[in-house]
Order: C-alpha cells, then structure tokens, then sequence
C-alpha cells in the first residue's frame, strides 16, 4: 500500500471492523503493550493464524528444522497472491482442520528464537511504502487493536522503536529489504512493467522461498552458460544461506526489471534465443500433430456396429 492509498483509507473508511489504527505511527511514537505467560489470551494470537512470510523467515525457520526449502514450504505453507498480477507469496499453514499455528504449544512458541518478523512485530504492523518518483522505501508503523489480546490493557508504555529492540526485528528487516523493496518497486511501477509472464513469478517464487532450489539452479550448466559469476561469489553464496538469499535479490531485480546485477557470457542472450526457438517449434510441431489428429478424426468414416467392441445390435 503507498502513502497516498493508506490516507484515502483513512480518510474514506470509518475502519468501524479493522482491528489496524488508521494511523502511521512513526518510531518514537508510544505503545502501551506487554505480552507474557500470566495474561488470560496466552496463546488467543496463535490459536488463529494469517502470517505471511519473508524468505529470511523461512531460511531461519528450515534451517532450525533441519529441512530443505522445499519440504519446509511442503509442511508448513500455503501460496496466496501478493498482488493482483499473481505475484506469489506464501504463508504459515495452520495445524490441520484447524486455525492454530503448527508451531503453537502450550507454553507458547516452540520456535521462539525463529519466530517470524510478523509474529515478533504483533501488535506493530510494519508499512513500507514507497513513491514512484523515489529510489528508496520510507517505513511507517501502525497499531493492531484486536478485542482479544488483552496485552494492550498492561501497564508498560514503550515506544514502537523500544519495542522492535526487545522483539529483536531488525535483524529481520535489514534482512529483508532488498526482497521487499522488489516488491514495492514491482507495485509501484504498476502496469509501466505489466502483468508478468508465469515463467517470471515461478523465479520469484523459487528465488525468495526455496532457497535449496535456487542454489541448484545457480549451480546448473544452463545458469552458468547463461551468466558470469566470480569464483568468490559462487563459493560464497553456495556455502551460506544469507549470501545465497541476497544474490538471489539482485538476481531478481536483473530479471524482473533490468537492472544489470550479473555479466552475461558471450553469445548467451543468442543461445537463449536459439533455445526458445527450438521450444517455440516444438510447441508448434505439437499443436500441428493434435490438429491433423483432430482432422483424421473428423473425416474418418462413422463407425460401424461392432467398432466399440460392443458386437453391435442384437
Ligand atoms: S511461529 Fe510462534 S509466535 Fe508465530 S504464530 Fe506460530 S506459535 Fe505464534
Ligand atoms: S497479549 Fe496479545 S500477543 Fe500476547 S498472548 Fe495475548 S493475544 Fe497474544
């Protein structure tokens, strides 16, 4: 959302049902909040979930389950659309049948110290915006009022900034940037970029959340046909997950907006080529076969009793 559509909202919508104030707080402004294991909602949060996540979420939360991108997105996440040209995200799937996060036990979180950004800045909701006439994002908070959590009636003030210290967010907001600023700048170049090709959001999606994926793709003779990579960088991003991660945004930013980020070797936009006209006449020899069958059936003569192996009428 940019800063012009959150003041229409504000301005428009009474936000009577919204749980979010309409307002953009900024990071000195005081929070009156306090969750711990004593409140009577311990757990209300995560007994009903919506959370979206960031690819450093998800490579801290794999990495502490000791699984691959691709069975942790398998477990425990469902794809939604981050807007509407389908641009893909994902988020926490609840326990089955149900509306709890996986991760919700008894005593609380059961992966604390991963905890996602969303759940660490609750009731803080973080907006980034960023206007089409400027490079980089502004940040700007608003408050989540829901009836159920009862940490708002505590008595600690404490500024938004004090409180994204102790949740231990920025971290995971430096982290993240450059995966968000993407996505702000794939909204605010609206339909200048136009709705990209499917091919463009499955490399998204591959980039951002199946880190495991991506390293394999970085590593095959077609990636390396196509792209330079200094022997340093290649040994550094295979053998750490946040190098990998952030290559993995420039990388993006090179496919989705041009922006160049890696060399190409010599001759690869021509073999690209080559090879998208090969699929192309593949494709067509494809669609030529399935019309000449459409054609022989058309013209093949009716069948007779007894064709269908049903030994016709009696
Ligand atoms: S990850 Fe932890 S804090 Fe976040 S919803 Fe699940 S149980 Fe709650
Ligand atoms: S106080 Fe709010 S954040 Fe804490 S457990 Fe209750 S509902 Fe969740």
């Amino acid at each position: 959302m940019d800063e012009q559509e959150f003041n229409n909202l504000a301005k428009d919508s009474p936000f009577v049902e919204s749980p979010v104030m309409p307002n953009m707080l900024e990071g000195d402004t005081p929070i009156q909040f306090r969750c711990h294991r004593q409140v009577k909602c311990w757990n209300a949060c995560c007994s009903n979930i919506d959370i979206p996540l960031t690819p450093y979420d998800i490579l801290r939360l794999k990495n502490r389950l000791n699984l691959s991108s691709a069975e942790f997105l398998q477990q425990y996440t469902y794809p939604y659309e981050l807007d509407k040209d389908g641009l893909p995200g994902v988020k926490f799937q609840p326990v089955e049948g149900g509306t709890a996060c996986q991760f919700m036990v008894e005593e609380g979180c059961s992966v604390y110290e991963d905890r996602p950004a969303a759940c660490r800045y609750y009731p803080v909701a973080l907006l980034s915006m960023r206007r089409s006439d400027e490079y980089t994002d502004r940040t700007a908070y608003a408050l989540v009022q829901e009836k159920h959590c009862l940490g708002h009636q505590e008595p600690r003030k404490l500024t938004i900034e004090e409180y994204r210290q102790e949740q231990g967010v920025n971290d995971y907001d430096e982290k993240s940037r450059g995966w968000r600023q993407l996505i702000l700048k794939k909204k605010s170049a609206g339909p200048a970029v136009g709705k990209p090709p499917q091919i463009s959001n499955q490399l998204f999606f591959m980039t951002s959340y199946d880190l495991d994926r991506f390293r394999a793709f970085v590593m095959s003779p077609s990636f390396n046909d196509s792209y330079i990579v200094p022997v340093e960088t290649m040994a550094e991003i295979l053998a750490d997950d946040e190098k990998l991660m952030e290559f993995g945004f420039n990388f993006l930013k090179q496919s989705l907006f041009n922006e160049e980020f890696l060399k190409e070797q010599d001759g690869a936009f021509e073999k690209r080529r080559a090879r998208l006209n090969e699929r192309a006449q593949s494709i067509i020899a494809e669609m030529q076969k399935d019309r000449q069958k459409m054609e022989d059936d058309k013209y093949s003569p009716d069948p007779k009793p007894g064709d269908c192996g049903c030994g016709g009428e009696e």
